[in-house]
């Protein structure tokens, strides 16, 4: 891995926020498998956004052209960035706004800190953003003594439980309505005692909860969807309006987008507005686009900022495989259609980017080389889903096997004697590699039917391969290869058996 891109330095990384797992995949993912009423709502959730996606990217005749039309803008995007970066500043600062480049999410919770206490203000809103999960920065204004109220209903109830997400789009994915209706009354301080668990009686308690918020507010706390380097316009998309509330009533607005989230062009939007409903939320059209573009005088936010950050995304630019990660508009179809998803939920990645997209973009952002990262891109059956699914063709299961690799590599590098995986490898290559020696390992076969024993079936293997044993059996392999089989069969009148060459097989 090279440590530039196109002349973009790979900017060191000292704090991530919540890029690292606390704690392998393996384990955490055994934990959450425990927890039934999860994966009966994560089943749920999943099978019903999945059935309208389906729907409605049937009704485009051109979708996959424009899945091909994103993957292309995205890739234009990378492939000059440093240049869209600097266009898009010069347009964003001209109509008023001001940048802040933040290398890493430590440097981004600071400016975002001392923004705030620049307005007097202890208290803000915000408008649901993986980029501020991604920092920390809730965590962190609250240690600075700052209070930050989400208001999107699915990240005000897993605020209110004092819970994690684990979607990125639906954070609390993993509850249900009648979990959802005791955190409302066990949290809220007004709201009816004799609440139902009716999702508009539900909704409705959230929006009483917050309007004082909205109403009261002098600064508000986004990300963003799209930055437009024509135009230095922000876009969020949304489909409850509370974004809409905190984009437009408050004095200052700080927003939180990572450097990659940017489009060349204004009209490069009419291919994203297509793609990201669809994929998302399976609507045709999204509920509530809103686009600003600095200050305008007397209507909105009198103080718009835009931290801009990186966070490892130079190191991801920097890995020519893994780069097209980053053309990811988070829309989540991956993991709805994620078989390891769909059964551990998103907390066992143990990153703010669950799912197959968080399997590769976490370990690119910090490195492979992290004991609890190094197992995300395991987290995979590479049965390509993710693929078919991405709005932007991401080749998920090609960077997966990518990191798998690099992965490897950096065991060897650190581990100098060779591990149980080199010398099964060694094994296969050998075995694989030539005829004859296949032939010689296939006549160990009847010894299988020994360790099998009566039930004929192989309960553990050892070492390793034990892992494999570990949640299944092995049926007793038979007495004699299909080549054995066939030799026989197929005896030739020399007695030189069919298959078998005189020099030895090679086939
Ligand atoms: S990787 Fe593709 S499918 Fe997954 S969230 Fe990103 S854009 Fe959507």
């Amino acid at each position: 891995m090279s440590n530039t891109f196109l002349g973009m330095p790979t900017l060191p990384v000292f704090g991530s926020g919540n890029l690292n797992a606390t704690e392998p995949f393996p384990k955490a993912a055994h934990r959450e498998l425990g927890n039934a009423q999860l994966r009966a709502n994560l089943g749920h959730a999943t099978h019903t956004i999945r059935d309208k996606r389906l729907k409605v990217v049937a009704e485009l005749p051109d979708w996959e052209e424009m899945r091909d039309a994103g993957s292309a803008i995205k890739n234009a995007t990378m492939a000059k960035l440093p240049a869209l970066l600097e266009q898009f500043e010069a347009n964003f600062t001209a109509r008023g706004g001001i940048i802040h480049w933040a290398r890493d999410a430590q440097e981004a919770n600071e400016i975002v800190t001392g923004l705030i206490r620049a307005t007097g203000e202890t208290e803000v809103v915000k408008v649901k953003s993986m980029a501020t999960q991604e920092i920390g920065l809730n965590e962190y204004l609250q240690e600075q003594g700052i209070a930050a109220f989400e208001t999107d209903l699915a990240e005000l109830i897993v605020q209110l439980d004092h819970d994690k997400p684990s979607h990125i789009l639906v954070p609390a994915i993993h509850k249900n309505r009648d979990q959802i209706r005791e955190i409302f009354l066990r949290e809220m301080e007004d709201v009816d005692p004799g609440l139902s668990n009716e999702p508009a009686r539900l909704a409705e308690a959230a929006r009483r909860h917050l309007r004082r918020k909205f109403l009261t507010a002098k600064v508000a706390i986004s990300g963003a969807n799209f930055g437009l380097a024509d135009t230095g316009t922000l876009t969020v998309v949304e489909s409850e309006g509370n974004g809409r509330m905190c984009l437009t009533l408050p004095e200052t607005l700080i927003t939180v987008m990572g450097i990659e989230k940017l489009l060349p062009l204004w009209t490069d939007l009419e291919v994203f507005m297509q793609l990201l409903p669809r994929s998302s939320t399976g609507e045709r059209m999204n509920p509530y686009t809103s686009l600003w573009t600095g200050v305008t005088p007397g209507d909105g936010p009198q103080s718009v900022h835009l931290v801009m950050l990186d966070n490892g995304r130079t190191a991801a630019l920097a890995d020519e495989m893994g780069r097209t990660a980053l053309n990811c508009i988070r829309c989540s179809a991956c993991m709805n259609v994620c078989p390891v998803y769909e059964r551990t939920g998103g907390h066992a990645y143990g990153s703010t980017y669950p799912g197959p997209i968080g399997a590769i973009l976490s370990p690119l952002m910090t490195g492979i080389k992290s004991e609890e990262n190094n197992s995300l891109p395991y987290a995979s059956s590479l049965c390509g889903a993710c693929f078919d699914a991405c709005p932007v063709k991401i080749n998920i299961p090609e960077i997966l096997v990518h990191l798998r690799g690099e992965d490897v590599d950096s065991q060897r590098a650190r581990v100098k004697v060779p591990t149980q995986m080199d010398l099964m490898m060694k094994g296969a290559e050998w075995a694989f590699s030539d005829g004859g020696h296949l032939n010689l390992l296939e006549k160990g076969l009847p010894l299988g039917k020994l360790v099998a024993g009566r039930d004929k079936v192989i309960k553990k293997l050892p070492g390793l391969a034990g892992k494999w044993t570990q949640s299944r059996d092995i049926p007793a392999p038979p007495g004699q290869s299909f080549r054995q089989w066939w030799a026989k069969e197929h005896r030739a009148p020399s007695g030189v058996e069919a298959g078998e060459s005189a020099e030895g097989d090679q086939a």
